[in-house]
């Protein structure tokens, strides 16, 4: 199962059967470095068979020769995984578990997830924001003109451009990073809230930021396609 983010996610106590189901897999991809919070980058697999991990994995050249020490077999990672000279990847998850604990990881991520509820909400209050879903820590929107509301193909297609151009101004002004989503061929912002720094002044920052770029980016696209002029009376 991929469960690179939301697996993590199974460690709340109000998770969703969807994710408690996690546990029924036999492997999980996991990603430390998203809602675990380590430094980039620390993947995992979670396999419930280790043994299926040596017969897929384990060789033995002739120049690969570890012996027995007091007659323990030594703990070859290289039979478990494509790798044999490895990093110390499982230093920094062992230590951040160490820190915060099973319990400061329910709370950081419920905190998490509660901010992306929480954009959810004004982002739904807003007049130039359409918001589109929430789920775990990842909320998706999009800018909407004043004078759109989106359903046409003409405009459906004018916005999925607009949402882009801003998606593009947004990150490189360095005010905030979001990325996209495609949901029902709307070209959608998603904000995945994933630090346990972001704060809720943050989240409510976010709104106007957007809108202001929605603002430049629409009225630069419109003078230069001629495109939604508002329509004279006798039209
Ligand atoms: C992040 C992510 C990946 C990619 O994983 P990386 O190890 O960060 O390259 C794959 N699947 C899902 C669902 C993800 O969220």
């Amino acid at each position: 199962m991929d469960g690179a983010y939301g697996a993590f996610a199974a460690c709340l106590p109000n998770a969703s059967v969807e994710i408690k189901g996690l546990k029924h897999a036999d492997s999980i991809a996991t990603d430390p470095h998203k809602w675990l919070y380590s430094p980039l980058e620390a993947g995992c697999a979670l396999v419930r068979n280790p043994q299926l991990l040596l017969e897929t994995f384990s060789y033995h050249p002739t120049y690969y020769k570890f012996d027995e020490i007091d007659k323990e077999a030594p703990l070859n990672y290289y039979e478990y995984g494509p790798q044999n000279s490895r990093g110390f990847r499982a230093l920094k998850v062992w230590m951040g578990l160490k820190q915060v604990g099973r319990q400061g990881y329910i709370e950081m991520i419920s905190d998490d997830i509660h901010l992306a509820q929480r954009l959810y909400s004004i982002v739904d209050a807003h007049n130039n924001l359409e918001a589109i879903t929430q789920y775990l820590s990842i909320t998706t929107f999009r800018y909407i003109p004043t004078d759109l509301e989106g359903g046409s193909d003409k405009e459906e297609s004018y916005l999925n451009k607009l949402n882009e151009e801003l998606l593009t101004r947004l990150q490189s002004s360095g005010e905030a990073f979001l990325s996209n989503a495609v949901i029902d061929d709307k070209f959608c912002l998603r904000a995945c809230i994933v630090n346990f720094r972001t704060s809720l002044s943050d989240i409510e920052a976010l709104p106007a930021i957007v809108a202001r770029i929605g603002r430049e980016v629409d009225l630069a696209m419109r003078q230069e396609a001629e495109l939604f002029k508002p329509s004279s009376p006798s039209s």
